[in-house]
């Protein structure tokens, strides 16, 4: 079966499963889509939230971020976790935005081509791959699927590609990506990997891509299902 179609396949069978994921009624301003990612690697959506919160109640324009000392920031940030390195990637990025383009603003590229849109906001210090494609999925609704550390895991133990790193499945993902999808593929594969296909122990007996799944030995001792909330910190901002 091509590529295309067995993404289809996954995301058919994900729905059925967990449903079409929520998203935000409101679009969210890339810029702040930027910062937001930023404060979510390496810590929970609450956590992460609640930073975000924090961040905008200090400093409510980009403009403020812009003129504020790294260390409010920081002050502001801390309950995700990492507030330096957070701190300084988010002070970089505002100062890297008002350099290039004149504004704290990303209205000078969000009309190009998602290629040409992911080299832009990878030029940035501190913006990777994948947070550069969170924006194009959540901020520009584009037909991007961004590659996290979940998505990376569970679409190669599935076995739709074999790639080492999450960059690299990125890449062999979008060679065919389908239309219309990457939201809810994006959303349940980390709700997948979060709750069933962990990184350890997959609860394969409860897994919903079981029969469709390449990955050997499956983990066939029944395991409890973690309760509890589904929440997107990206949906939220
Ligand atoms: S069957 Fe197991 S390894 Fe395969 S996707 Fe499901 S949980 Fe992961």
């Amino acid at each position: 079966m091509k590529l295309n179609k067995r993404i289809q396949k996954i995301n058919g069978l994900l729905i059925k499963y967990y449903g079409i994921p929520e998203r935000n009624s409101r679009i969210p301003d890339p810029v702040d889509m930027l910062i937001g990612t930023i404060l979510s690697q390496n810590t929970n959506d609450k956590n992460s939230f609640q930073a975000y919160k924090n961040l905008k109640k200090r400093f409510p324009s980009n403009e403020e971020i812009y003129k504020a000392r790294r260390i409010s920031i920081e002050k502001e940030i801390r309950i995700a976790g990492l507030g330096l390195q957070k701190s300084k990637a988010i002070k970089e990025l505002v100062s890297g935005l008002m350099k290039k383009y004149g504004r704290i603003s990303l209205d000078n590229i969000i009309h190009k081509a998602n290629t040409e849109i992911l080299d832009e906001l990878t030029s940035f210090n501190g913006v990777g791959l994948k947070t550069a494609s969170c924006v194009l999925l959540f901020a520009l609704d584009r037909d991007i699927c961004p590659v996290d550390t979940h998505v990376h895991r569970t679409l190669n133990r599935i076995g739709i590609v074999k790639q080492k790193t999450p960059d690299k499945t990125f890449n062999a993902l979008h060679e065919d990506f389908p239309k219309g999808i990457a939201h809810s593929f994006h959303t349940n594969l980390i709700r997948l990997g979060r709750e069933i296909c962990k990184p350890s122990n997959p609860v394969c007996t409860k897994c919903p891509l079981f029969k469709i799944c390449g990955f050997e030995p499956k983990n066939l001792k029944s395991s409890v299902l973690p309760t509890g909330s589904s929440f997107m910190l990206l949906d939220h901002i």
